[in-house]
């Protein structure tokens, strides 16, 4: 007889190439207070409001993904602190941390709005936050985000901090722009006590700028960095497609998120849910499931939850993200403020 432990059959989302899927990011809303200019066109046309789920959707069909196996949510956008209510969300998801049944309930900010909301964020259960920063230049600051103020930004990091959040830094590198700037960026988040991530920049969504310009493959960073500092690879993971390095100089982690130069799609357990109650399978692929005209045909969850597992049963295997030097057009058509990042 087989030795082999059968295992009873579980709720987990399993997707055919074998991986369990337990990261959820949800994009609460494709608004943002910022136009930065890899990510957004400065005049965006945004969703028309009606078209959005509600915050009581949202929280149903997150408590669905929850119940079928996901243990780490993280909420973004558009800007997730500009959705009028949000606070109402992120204390409704709170209860699944409670129960234990979510590890992690986390958030992407453009850290705007902080001062306003870190207290109550750490109150309803959040405990680190990603806050994307590219520059610490104020001038700077101002030109790649068009409307953003870096003062506000490093006000709304020093409320997290004082409510006990932990930040992680996410910056894009941008060739010409903020490479040279790298080195004080890390002292500095480091120097905070806060980690700092790199990401190249993704080619999604039509933007007034050439992204040939602007892409800025880590490899380079990297190389340029190991000149000034000593970087030892860490086997440290957040669940995310971080590649950590400690920095022995500063002591602080730093991460690589290298889409283009590194695919990362072996090891993915996530999807994406749109505030419009869209699942993408994959940040990197045009294919997509609605779930929210299951989730809205019954009160009950049969349905969404049959229209989940059927998504999951076409995850694709990976993305095919290339910058096409020749017609300079994005290979994937929608802006990362639509999924989310
Ligand atoms: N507004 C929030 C923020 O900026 O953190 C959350 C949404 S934003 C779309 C999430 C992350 O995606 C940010 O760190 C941003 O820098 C990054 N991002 C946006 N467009 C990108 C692109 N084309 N390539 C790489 N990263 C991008
Ligand atoms: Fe807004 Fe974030 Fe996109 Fe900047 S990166 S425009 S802050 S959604």
């Amino acid at each position: 007889m087989s030795e082999d432990i059968i295992l009873p059959a579980t709720q987990a989302m399993t997707d055919p190439f074998g991986r369990d899927i337990t990261y959820l990011r949800v994009s609460v809303t494709d608004r943002c207070d910022f136009r930065c200019t890899y990510c957004m066109s400065e005049h965006m046309t945004f969703l028309p409001k009606k078209d959005l789920l509600t915050l009581e959707e949202l929280d149903r069909l997150c408590t669905v993904f929850i119940e079928k196996g996901v243990r780490k949510l993280r909420l973004t956008g558009g800007e997730p602190l500009v959705r009028k209510n949000i606070m109402h969300l992120i204390e409704q998801l709170g209860r699944h941390l409670e129960t234990g049944a979510l590890e992690e309930l986390t958030l992407t900010t453009n850290g705007s709005q902080l001062t306003k909301h870190a207290d109550a964020l750490f109150e309803h259960g959040v405990r680190r936050i990603n806050v994307s920063m590219d520059t610490l230049d104020p001038d700077k600051f101002r030109q790649i985000t068009r409307w953003g103020s870096l003062d506000r930004v490093l006000d709304g990091i020093r409320a997290a901090q004082a409510a006990g959040l932990r930040i992680k830094i996410n910056a894009v590198a941008l060739k010409g722009f903020n490479d040279a700037e790298m080195p004080e960026m890390i002292r500095w988040a480091h120097g905070q006590g806060m980690d700092m991530t790199v990401i190249e920049t993704m080619p999604m969504g039509e933007i007034e700028e050439d992204r040939t310009d602007q892409y800025l493959p880590l490899s380079q960073l990297r190389a340029d960095l190991s000149r000034q500092f000593t970087l030892e690879d860490i086997p440290y993971k957040t669940g995310g497609p971080a590649r950590y390095v400690e920095v022995r100089e500063t002591g602080g982690r730093l991460g690589f998120i290298t889409p283009m130069t590194h695919n990362f799609c072996e090891s993915c357990n996530r999807v994406r849910l749109t505030c419009t109650g869209t699942l993408y399978m994959c940040l990197g692929q045009e294919d997509a499931a609605d779930l929210r005209a299951p989730l809205r045909e019954s009160e009950g969850n049969e349905l969404v939850s049959a229209a989940i597992d059927e998504a999951i049963g076409r995850k694709p295997k990976g993305h095919d993200f290339i910058i096409d030097r020749r017609t300079k057009r994005p290979s994937v058509s929608r802006h990362m403020s639509v999924t989310g990042g």
